[in-house]
């Protein structure tokens, strides 16, 4: 039996998530816009998940907008809120912060080539958003938009979310915040205190234990948005297609458990994460800790080893059965040194030794033994390759 330690890139779905599901692919399989019974089935299915989830993120019902996933919802935001308030205030400038995850960044990029302002918020060597760099970007008086993710997928650091949400308010822009990574190991959404001033939050379903392919963004009342995909008018007319109630109702109770199950796990966590790190850096001489020591992901260990490409070591863990990351699973199968790592003030090939392991709700503290006792002679293995 092999030891997945790849909770960050993806969780397995819960049977309990499966179970609530399965009723909406099989009798309750309606359309939820028909008007017959087995629409209304699914549209009861659908609103409860609704109800569930903004329960959860401190939002009202119809301030979630069910998504395809954690990049829909990004994208939604990021595109949807830029252009909306640009339409109605003029404001065209956009920040990102230079850790976002790709579904940010190239959602940026593309704003950038309508004719968008967007200008990259700095990061220091832990990952930590420059709060100064903020206030000056922001102090142009021009920002439509501010992107800044609550935990980064890829070095764990947590933003510090209330310092950044005070100056977007002072300064009116709307703050997008990138919650995937964070959803049911930290308290997220409209309700966390300092976080008055989020306009916006992501979720992805499959990090919680949920399904592939399914998210939400939750979005305040307030904020504008336009949809960026154009259809029958679904989801308030913000996201046009028939919505998937199944996964739909996948993601609330993925997120809903997570949460209720968050005072216990999240020092679990934290636990099996200090140890995993410390065994690791005692076994691999020159071995350095990547991101915040502190402010990070309860379950996510980050690390760049002594000149030895990631990508080995983990094929090395792999064949030893430990399955964990080099960087990022979602950024793609490259090789290429980690934008992350990068803004972070790390070489190119420095960077490229990174190796992540990321532990869930399924992880034990035998499966953290078992990657202690393998990780030494995997890297070994990879010196000189
Ligand atoms: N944002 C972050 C921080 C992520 O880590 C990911 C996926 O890894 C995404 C967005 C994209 O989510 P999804 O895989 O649901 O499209």
């Amino acid at each position: 039996m092999s030891v997945y330690l790849d909770h960050a890139a993806t969780s397995p779905p819960r049977r309990e998530v499966l179970e609530a599901a399965w009723p909406y692919l099989t009798g309750a399989f309606g359309n939820p816009s028909s008007v017959h019974s087995a629409g209304r089935a699914a549209r009861a299915g659908l609103e409860a998940a609704r109800e569930q989830a903004a329960a959860v993120l401190g939002a009202r019902p119809g301030e979630v907008v069910l998504t395809g996933g954690g990049t829909e919802a990004d994208n939604l935001a990021v595109l949807g809120i830029a252009r909306a308030v640009a339409a109605t205030t003029g404001r065209r400038g956009v920040v990102v912060s230079a850790v976002e995850h790709s579904a940010v960044l190239e959602a940026a990029a593309a704003l950038a080539a309508e004719g968008f302002d967007v200008t990259t918020l700095r990061v220091d060597a832990a990952g930590t958003v420059d709060l100064d760099h903020l206030a000056s970007l922001l102090a142009r008086g021009e920002t439509a938009l501010c992107a800044v993710m609550h935990a980064n997928n890829e070095v764990g650091t947590v933003q510090p979310i209330p310092e950044v949400a005070a100056l977007c308010r002072a300064a009116g822009a709307v703050l997008h915040v990138d919650a995937v990574q964070s959803a049911g190991h930290l308290r997220v959404g409209f309700g966390v205190d300092g976080w008055e001033g989020v306009g916006s939050v992501a979720v992805s379903g499959h990090k919680l234990g949920g399904l592939r392919g399914a998210g939400l963004l939750a979005v305040r009342g307030a904020v504008p948005l336009a949809p960026t995909t154009h259809g029958g008018g679904q989801e308030r007319g913000r996201r046009s297609g028939t919505v998937d109630v199944a996964s739909a109702v996948a993601t609330a109770t993925a997120l809903s458990l997570a949460d209720a199950e968050r005072p216990v796990q999240t020092p679990r966590l934290t636990a099996l994460r200090d140890q995993l790190l410390a065994g690791l850096l005692a076994a691999v001489p020159g071995a350095r800790a990547t991101g915040h020591p502190s402010s990070r992901l309860p379950g996510h260990v980050s690390l760049v080893l002594p000149g030895v490409a990631g990508h080995v070591v983990l094929e090395g863990l792999d064949d030893a059965g430990v399955q964990c990351s080099s960087g990022s699973a979602c950024s793609a199968e490259s090789e290429d040194a980690s934008h992350v790592l990068l803004a972070m003030g790390l070489g190119h090939d420095e960077a490229r030794t990174a190796l992540r392991l990321s532990l869930g709700r399924s992880t034990s503290e035998a499966d953290v033994g078992r990657a202690l006792a393998v990780l030494p002679g995997a890297v070994a293995a990879a010196v000189g390759h």
